[in-house]
């Protein structure tokens, strides 16, 4: 399933989508899906109803146990980074100075387990977990105290279940399950034995699980040095024998750590890092280019094949320079890579037998001949109607008309001329209507939310600029201090000395601002962007939290609140003017501690309600209506 797919879901297709693909991997341990796929799914999910209960269940495989166990610490999941710059932001937070030190271990694909007092436990759902000492004489624990038959180590164990990648492949190429046949990954062997009511067929064929100690495979860094360290302790954590998808990062003090406490949950202390980073070898089919915002990207078209449950068709080739430095043409053996979220791409090339250059000379859209400006290949035609749509596209994205997608963007500009931002602000409802597919209610609806975008919060246009570790808590703790202006006009110096900054980000920022002055000028020109800096002479804004599952999603009611004078708060604070709740009585955490905090209170209705005072525009309460947007493509 592509990221297209997954956006086109309904809430409720979505739901279902995971609730199958939950059965498939916990309770038939026939997994469907990757990880990554997975994952995109639950944020996805996220995004749509940030409170819904899919989000904070915990599975377990259905493991054939004998009771329910307790545990004494409850085992919580961990929030997950996808990028090193994640997991330096949330480094960032709970580091007390630059000597913080962190652990870093694998983060291994198995299943949770607790040994103690001849006890074997899975996780559960955290608090309780299935006793499964039955299974002990199968596994072999790997401890820092040695190697050991499990059931001959008396003290405690805490760690994963899993097959080792290398007993996979000599031990299991042999040992077939109840049908006759052979496992199909080491996931899906555990999990299928961790299953089995009666494991004799197990033992006779000798098969061998292994628990990993957390403790095993530790290493430290401290907080300043944990950027350079990175790829290094990436690559160790990467060579170990097991099957592993991702990486876990902790603050090594661990009454620290235990006094920051949990988020319902998460521990705060810890946070995963997920990867894949799986590589097959094929051959390059054909090589497209596409359009981007300032240049054409190369897309490689292979021999399909399998990496982490998925099939790949396309994978990323980046940019020429790539193609040039790797000698990539069409025939060439290539070695793709899937790690992470990240788009799969060829990692390296080897020579076919019948070879073809994939370059072009021409534009596929304006037939101007190709500027090679490496590391780039560029239609410098100031005309090229794809370069200047891809443009266009860019911007509305990063301004956060989230619903005004390439195909509806592609036809604005066939069909009503569109060209620019400016261009997109001034349709009026009518206008949208001529529009394929769209109808009044649902052109309605785009024409409000492109009216939201029109206001923006300075730091949302800072962190929207995609400069390389400037996120939203950056950009807010910037442009509290320094408007958008006064930051443009600093020097790299000026900029490192600024606090959360530091050389890295500072030369990035004085590139960006720079380079893009006039992309930046032409949207501060259309929009009524808010100053986050105080004056001194306007008292502070409002704030205003959200809780519970509404009708839209969470960026536009907060864009909503923005258009209205309100600031969006991720949390409940003293200082908080008014948390929404999605429905009367709301009993979420956030409502609890509002209540005890005095905060005020109120629905989604009432709050949608004084909007109305002040704007004509916001008259409709928007949940009364159906979700117009699913189908349109987006
Ligand atoms: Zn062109």
């Amino acid at each position: 399933m592509n990221t297209e797919e997954i956006l086109s879901l309904s809430l409720e297709q979505l739901v279902q989508q995971i609730e199958y693909h939950n059965r498939k991997y916990w309770e038939e341990a026939e997994p469907e899906i990757s990880d990554d796929d997975y994952d995109q799914l639950m944020r996805r999910l996220e995004e749509l109803a940030p409170e819904h209960p899919l989000l904070t269940a915990v599975h377990a495989p259905t493991v054939a146990g004998s009771g329910k166990v307790i545990h004494k610490e409850p085992m919580l999941s961990l929030d997950k980074a996808y990028s090193l710059d994640e997991v330096m932001e949330w480094a960032g937070k709970f580091a007390r100075n630059q000597e913080e030190i962190f652990l870093i271990q694998p983060k291994y694909d198995g299943i949770s387990a607790n040994w103690q007092g001849g006890v074997l436990a899975t996780r559960g759902d955290g608090e309780t977990g299935e006793d499964i000492t039955d299974k002990v004489p199968l596994i072999e624990l790997e401890h820092p105290a040695g190697i050991f038959p499990l059931s001959e180590y008396r003290s405690k164990a805490r760690g994963e279940i899993l097959i080792r990648s290398d007993d996979f492949r000599t031990l299991y190429s042999k040992i077939v399950n109840k049908n006759g046949k052979t496992y199909k990954n080491s996931r899906n062997a555990a999990a299928g034995i961790m299953g089995l009511k009666d494991i004799t067929m197990m033992q006779l064929q000798h098969a061998k699980l292994t628990l990993v100690d957390y403790s095993l495979y530790s290493w430290e860094s401290s907080f300043g040095t944990l950027r350079s360290n990175w790829d290094t302790l990436v690559a160790k954590i990467e060579e170990l024998p097991y099957p592993m998808d991702g990486i876990v990062i902790k603050l090594k003090d661990q009454e620290y750590s235990r006094s920051l406490g949990s988020t319902a949950h998460h521990p705060r202390g810890q946070i995963a890092f997920k990867f894949s980073g799986v590589r097959r070898t094929t051959t390059l089919l054909n090589v497209e280019w596409s359009f981007g915002k300032t240049a054409l990207t190369p897309v490689a078209e292979i021999e399909p094949v399998e990496i982490s449950g998925t099939t790949i068709r396309h994978v990323s080739l980046h940019n020429l320079q790539n193609i040039l430095d790797k000698d990539v043409h069409i025939g060439d053996t290539v070695t793709v890579e899937r790690a992470g979220d990240v788009i799969p791409y060829i990692v390296s090339c080897e020579p076919g037998t019948e070879r073809k250059s994939c370059l072009i000379s021409h534009c596929p859209s304006c037939g101007s001949e190709l500027v090679q400006d490496l590391p780039e290949l560029r239609c410098v035609n100031p005309e090229c109607p794809e370069t200047l749509l891809m443009r266009l596209l860019a911007a509305v994205r990063n301004i956060g008309i989230e619903r005004l997608g390439e195909p509806n963007l592609r036809r604005m500009s066939t069909v009503l001329g569109v060209k620019s931002l400016k261009d997109i602000f001034n349709l009026t409802v009518a206008d949208i209507m001529k529009l394929d597919g769209f109808q009044e209610l649902s052109a309605n609806n785009l024409y409000r939310e492109i009216q939201n975008a029109k206001t923006v919060p300075d730091w949302q246009l800072l962190a929207s600029l995609n400069i390389k570790g400037i996120g939203p808590n950056i950009a807010k703790s910037l442009l509290k201090d320094h408007t958008l202006q006064e930051l443009a006009a600093m020097n790299q110096e000026q900029l490192a000395s600024l606090e959360g900054i530091g050389p890295e980000r500072a030369v990035a920022i004085e590139l960006e601002l720079r380079e893009r002055k006039d992309e930046i000028d032409e949207l501060i020109s259309c929009i009524n962007l808010q100053q986050s800096k105080s004056d001194g002479s306007q008292p502070a804004r409002p704030t205003v939290c959200f809780t519970g599952k509404m009708p839209e999603k969470r960026s536009y009611y907060e864009k909503l609140a923005a258009a209205h004078g309100y600031d969006a708060a991720d949390s409940v604070t003293s200082t908080l003017s008014i948390l929404v709740t999605a429905e009367d009585n709301a009993t979420s955490s956030k409502a609890k501690k509002a209540a005890s905090l005095g905060v005020k209170v109120m629905t989604l209705k009432n709050w949608l309600a004084t909007l109305e005072g002040n704007k004509e525009e916001q008259t409709q309460n928007h949940s009364d209506e159906p979700d117009l947007f699913s189908g349109f493509g987006f």
